[in-house]
């Protein structure tokens, strides 16, 4: 009988290699967590389950498409500031992307044929918003204007760990108003300061899919400190894609980190994080293989780490109490479609949010997320034609349970639902098809390993802005949680954030 094979790392001496740092994962916040730490010196080895980089970044190529498996509208692009993150994290290691600006961030399609469109442009945005709300201008330009107060705080200091003592010292003796800023929004929601200045319900409502559509609940529960960010970075640095698909973002930071020394196995899925006198101090592959360093760093979500890799009987009660904060938000139903080109009517915006009724907003397949990324690379698809990918909130419960039958229908009869509504923004979009595959909740769980395939942690009730979201170490010594479970949450450039923050704290702990 074969043996199991437990340490295969063995450096030439036959000794076991130990790293400076594994990081389970190469979601953004994985990877940018990883070159930042071997851009310091450190000896770094990811571990990534699937057979490519990216996570919910990532993609998958199909009849001459090249879909992103999630994002496509991304932040942290830009070239000015410091809150350009993607870019920096990319140089660091001395690589870069080209990238496509996006002249608009969302064209809006809401009740009551409310059509808003960010554009890029702030004043054109703020003419096109008060042009349906001229009673609110005043209120409009007084809470936008506080977004860009929050954000530029944040865009005049270096983004690293808040857990950094030192950095903390430095950082508000150089940025002192800044920093004083940023502690006065910490606590604070967008509901909250919006109805400071405005009152007009539906403009309320407009708020609140402004929010919903990147922090998945209503302004009431969105902490300002990402608000800050998003409504105030698309006018700044803007809505940037990348050339080649999203992929190539994940893509580069690997050579990235390979060129800095570090390494990356694919196929590798970590089932257990080794501890030893309470300390993390390596990681068990679905192989048997074991792996040891002195710092591991999670990339999987808090709840894949807390009740999967780690035993779920002993959570830290820190962790349980994080739970009781923050729930998995739902998960999503996706559409790759490959479309004709003549099915867009022209002028057609990358982004769109689609949306009939008010109450139907948090529902699943309620809001409706459209990108058509070929509209800015159009060497993504095949001549002639167009990818969308469409999404809509759905919970993984809903596809708990069933036959192989019953999911092929239910996944059938959703898109049809889906497409149907679609089609009075694309007329001719169900005949135009010449490509779809869908994707569920268990598709995101699977291909993703995100429990119950959720988009990440949202409050479970109206908290204190982003007080409540933990930041890189954990309770247990040697353990640290990177991703969109940490602060500042979910979005590439908030989870490049979380790992500028967790190679950071890392760095200072390995005395490097
Ligand atoms: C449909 C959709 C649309 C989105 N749209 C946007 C958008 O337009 N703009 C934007 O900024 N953000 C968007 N997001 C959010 C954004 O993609 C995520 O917040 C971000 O990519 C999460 O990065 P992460 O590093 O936290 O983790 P992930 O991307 O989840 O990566 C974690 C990685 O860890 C690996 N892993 C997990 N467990 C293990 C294990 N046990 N062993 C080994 N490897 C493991 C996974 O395979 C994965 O590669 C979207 C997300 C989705 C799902």
């Amino acid at each position: 009988m074969p043996s199991v094979k437990k340490s295969l790392n063995l450096a030439a001496n036959g000794n076991l290699m130990e790293f400076d740092a594994i990081v389970i994962g190469s979601g953004i916040g994985g990877l940018v967590t990883a070159t930042q730490l071997a851009a310091k010196g450190a000896k770094v080895l990811v571990l990534e389950r699937y057979l490519i980089p990216g996570g919910s970044a990532g993609y998958f190529e199909r009849e001459g498409y090249r879909f992103d498996v999630g994002a496509s509208m991304i932040f942290g692009f830009g070239n000015k500031g410091t809150t350009n993150l993607l870019t920096r994290a990319l140089k660091a290691v001395n690589v870069s992307l080209e990238t496509i600006p996006d002249p608009t961030q969302i064209h809006y399609h809401l009740p009551e044929d409310l059509k808003i469109r960010v554009h890029r442009d702030y004043e054109k945005f703020l003419l096109e918003l008060i042009e349906h709300f001229p009673q609110e201008q005043h209120g409009i330009r007084q809470f936008y204007d506080e977004c860009w107060q929050v954000f530029n705080c944040l865009n005049a200091m270096d983004l690293l760990s808040l857990e950094e003592p030192r950095y903390l010292t430095r950082v508000f003796f150089q940025h002192p108003m800044a920093c004083l800023g940023l502690v006065k929004y910490l606590p604070m929601n967008v509901g909250d300061v919006a109805r400071k200045y405005i009152t007009d319900p539906t403009l309320l409502k407009f708020l609140d899919i402004e929010c919903y559509c990147w922090s998945v609940v209503p302004a009431e529960m969105t902490p300002m400190i990402n608000a800050g960010m998003v409504f105030s970075d698309r006018h700044y640095g803007g809505i940037n894609y990348p050339k080649g698909g999203v992929g190539q973002i994940a893509l580069k930071l690997v050579e990235g980190l390979e060129k800095a020394g570090g390494e990356i196995k694919y196929k590798a899925r970590v089932t257990k994080i080794i501890t030893e006198d309470g300390k993390a101090v390596g990681v068990k592959l679905a192989t048997g293989e074991e792996f040891r360093a002195k710092r591991i760093i999670s990339n999987a979500t808090r709840w894949d780490t807390f009740e999967h890799l780690l035993p779920a009987a002993e959570m830290p009660p820190s962790e349980k109490k994080w739970q009781q904060r923050y729930q998995k938000s739902p998960s999503f139903l996706s559409l790759h479609l490959g479309v004709a080109a003549d099915v867009l009517p022209l002028g057609t915006e990358c982004h769109h949010i689609v949306l009939e009724d008010w109450q139907k907003m948090e529902l699943p397949e309620g809001t409706i997320f459209v990108s058509i990324p070929t509209l800015l690379d159009p060497s993504l698809a095949p001549e002639g034609c167009h990818i969308l990918h469409v999404f809509t909130p759905s919970w993984f419960e809903d596809w708990r349970g069933i036959s192989e039958n019953e999911y092929e229908e239910k996944k059938e009869a959703a898109a049809g639902r889906i497409i149907e509504r679609l089609e009075k923004i694309f007329p001719g979009l169900d005949a135009g098809l010449d490509y779809m595959e869908v994707g569920t909740p268990r598709s995101h769980r699977r291909f993703l390993g995100r429990d119950d395939g959720t988009y990440g942690p949202i409050p479970r009730r109206k908290l204190a802005g982003l007080l409540g979201m933990p930041f890189n170490r954990t309770a247990i010594p040697g353990l640290y949680c990177v991703g969109d479970s940490t602060f500042p949450g979910q979005g590439l450039n908030a989870v490049a954030f979380s790992g500028f923050a967790c190679a950071h704290r890392v760095g200072v702990d390995l005395g490097l």
